[in-house]
């Protein structure tokens, strides 16, 4: 394992409020939930910023050795508006006003999520389970939730019993409610009536007549509540005590609040040793939702389509963008913050293609081993991009001095700045060379009809004639339009 121990790795635990040491359950190995989109519409680029975080987190302790397994959820079920125990599920809703099946919802804007996360090269996660795929599972939770206590049946509803479960555990530690005054924050609401305590929340609950997303279970024809799929997945693949649980800021209460209480009441073991909570994107100032309509899609940056923008970004623009802020800091969007972000990465692209060309010497006017520790230290450091970014910088700017001969370098140096700005900016920031990728492709279309047109003259040399046109008549099918003039056959592009 290739590990830089003389700075481990720190994580800010959400839980405890400090950065702390990281140190796995099994060495070696770590094992990762993260809280995945309820599928009921395109993600904005508020959702994506919390999923590129993670997508950081995944892809730093991959690089550091770690064998991880990355579980993230699919909601397909149980969200219901609001985030409340009571009103119609989103993705139901979602069927009902287009007209089509819960199950097509689902489909169409989970295969929009693999779309837009593999345009901003996030890695799949290990593990994909949806909510729908695990009912029985969530049912059998349910029962030991039941048979140890923590929760009660009323009208074919199960509801977790918050007062009784704070007896002997702590609800609220990890948002640090109080359990009492949460009975002032609870609006009693229809449905709620039958809960024994405004605090309760639905563990499973009996289906009305016009809720179709339903399944059998002991109690009634009904669907699980929103937070118990993720505490029964999470511990179906990772074990009762696993090593980081994320999800964005918005989600610590009730969803997470609520995840450790049903793990807690159910196995008797605290889940998670590493709460983590990446913060929000906004939009002039406000937080990115679907609910409000204050959001920016990822195809109207790709296109340039918004009113907010003067221009189209790339995919890796914007996620310079992102990860130029650490990812417990809000992050405001606009389109004078991405024209910087373009600026910078095309400057990080440039240096970093140049140094093949620089020249090499018998000394170093740069410690290149230092200033590789400090790329790691930022990364052990609770994942900071930004400052991982400004170091990189520094590279940029003794690249761009030797270039001009104003600083010198050794080659086993330069062989150390090439090897760390290839491993951060590819594997570990997950940066695309949209240019050269392009470039590339150009590059090889060019080469290809210039053979062609090589082809054709030596064929309507040999008069064959047949051969020649075929090749003129099918590349203008494919709208490659060949000109002949004096200086020889040029082509174009329709
Ligand atoms: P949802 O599909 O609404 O359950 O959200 C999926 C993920 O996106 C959750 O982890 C949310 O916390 C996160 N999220 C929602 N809005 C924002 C935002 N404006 N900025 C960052 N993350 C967000
Ligand atoms: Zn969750």
């Amino acid at each position: 394992m290739q590990l830089y121990q003389t700075n481990e790795l720190k994580i800010y635990n959400s839980i405890t409020g400090e950065k702390e040491v990281f140190k796995p359950i099994t060495e070696g190995y770590v094992g990762m939930y993260v809280c995945g989109p309820t599928v009921y519409s395109n993600v904005h680029l508020g959702n994506v910023r919390t999923f590129m975080s993670f997508d950081l987190v995944f892809r730093y302790l991959k690089h550091l050795g770690y064998k991880v397994r990355y579980v993230r959820n699919i909601t397909d079920a149980g969200h219901l508006e609001n985030d409340a125990d009571v009103g119609e599920d989103r993705i139901a809703k979602k069927a009902r006003l287009e007209q089509i099946e819960p199950m097509e919802v689902v489909q169409r804007y989970t295969v929009d999520f693999h779309n837009t996360l593999n345009k901003f090269n996030n890695l799949p996660p290990s593990i994909e389970p949806t909510a729908t795929g695990h009912i029985i599972e969530q049912i059998e939770v349910i029962n030991e939730i039941i048979d140890n206590g923590f929760a009660y049946v009323v009208n074919g509803s199960v509801y977790f019993d918050v007062l009784k479960f704070n007896e002997t555990n702590e609800y609220g530690k990890l948002s640090k409610r109080k359990v009492e005054d949460l009975i002032h924050n609870t609006r009693e609401t229809a449905g709620q009536s039958e809960k024994k305590n405004p605090q309760d929340f639905a563990l499973w609950k009996k289906a009305e007549p016009q809720h179709i997303m339903r399944w059998p279970s002991p109690w009634s024809d009904g669907f699980p509540g929103w937070h118990l799929e993720c505490t029964t997945m999470s511990t179906k693949y990772l074990g009762d005590h696993f090593d980081i649980h994320g999800g964005g800021m918005d989600l610590k209460f009730p969803h997470h609040e609520c995840e450790i209480a049903q793990a807690e009441a159910s196995t008797g073991i605290s889940p998670v040793n590493y709460w983590m909570h990446a913060n929000l994107l906004t939009l002039n100032g406000k937080k990115m939702a679907k609910s409000t309509g204050n959001n920016i899609l990822p195809n109207e940056i790709f296109t340039g389509n918004n009113d907010i923008l003067d221009k189209a970004f790339t995919p890796s623009v914007t996620r310079f963008f992102m990860l130029q802020a650490n990812y417990r800091s809000i992050l405001d969007f606009s389109n004078e913050a991405l024209i910087a972000s373009e600026k910078g990465f095309n400057r990080l692209m440039d240096a970093f293609h140049t140094i093949d060309n620089l020249k090499t010497g018998s000394s170093s006017s740069f410690d290149s081993k230092l200033w590789k520790q400090s790329c790691y230290d930022a990364m052990n450091d609770d994942f900071n991009s930004p400052i991982l970014i400004a170091n990189l910088f520094e590279a940029v700017k003794q690249i761009n001095l030797i270039k001009e001969e104003k600083a010198t370098i050794t080659q086993e140096d330069l062989a150390i700045i090439k090897e760390t700005m290839q491993a951060f900016i590819f594997e570990v920031l997950g940066l695309q060379d949209e240019r050269s990728a392009q470039d590339n492709s150009s590059d090889k279309l060019t080469g290809t009809v210039e053979l062609l047109i090589q082809l054709r003259a030596e064929a309507r040399a040999n008069k064959d004639f047949a051969t020649s046109d075929k090749i003129r008549d099918q590349l203008a099918a494919l709208g490659v339009e060949l000109k002949d003039g004096k200086d020889g056959t040029t082509f174009s592009l329709n």
